[in-house]
């Protein structure tokens, strides 16, 4: 996601972009983006200063931890930050998240970084289809989503196991 600093109008700048993950520095392979990542963005330039807001929309497949089956969701995330420019020499903490500091000599912007992050943020370490997602079977395998299975999932609790063992005998 390249921008040219120096195309940069005082005020309003829009742009647009559909990019892969990896042009966002996104490679990990267990993310399976569904379509080009979209978005928009808008850059207000005020002379040093380049405030940014837009959202990104992408669609992501995703295999749910419960029943294990493919689902897809679309996330549209917010974007809100400041771009600016003359990094002070005895600037220490570089770490603020809404302010960024550039070079005063930059001329080029990649974005991608900064949309990566908020990307990841979005994208859940357990993936689940939906709240009530009942799972699959733990004996038979059933996708219990889909159907009842017969087997009883109740635990026996083994002092039980043990009385019926005695009485049995
Ligand atoms: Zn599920
Ligand atoms: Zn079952």
């Amino acid at each position: 996601m390249h921008i040219d600093i120096r195309d940069l109008q005082e005020g309003e700048n829009e742009f647009t972009f559909e990019e892969s993950p990896e042009a966002l520095h996104i490679h990990d392979e267990t993310l399976h983006f569904v379509l080009p990542i979209k978005t928009r963005l808008s850059l207000y330039k005020l002379g040093a200063s380049i405030t940014v807001k837009g959202e990104t929309v992408f669609h992501l497949r995703h295999e749910c931890v419960r029943c294990l089956q493919p689902f897809e969701v679309k996330e549209a995330i917010p974007l809100h930050f400041v771009l600016q420019q003359g990094r002070p020499e005895d600037l220490e903490d570089d770490s603020d998240e809404i302010l960024i500091w550039l070079d005063n000599k930059a001329e080029q912007l990649d974005l991608g970084t900064e949309i990566k992050d908020y990307i990841l943020l979005e994208i859940p370490v357990k993936p689940i289809c939906k709240e009530s997602c009942a799972g699959l079977c733990a004996q038979c395998g059933e996708n219990l989503n889909v159907q009842q299975c017969d087997c009883t999932n109740e635990k026996i609790d083994p002092r039980w196991e043990a009385l019926r063992a005695l009485k049995d005998t």
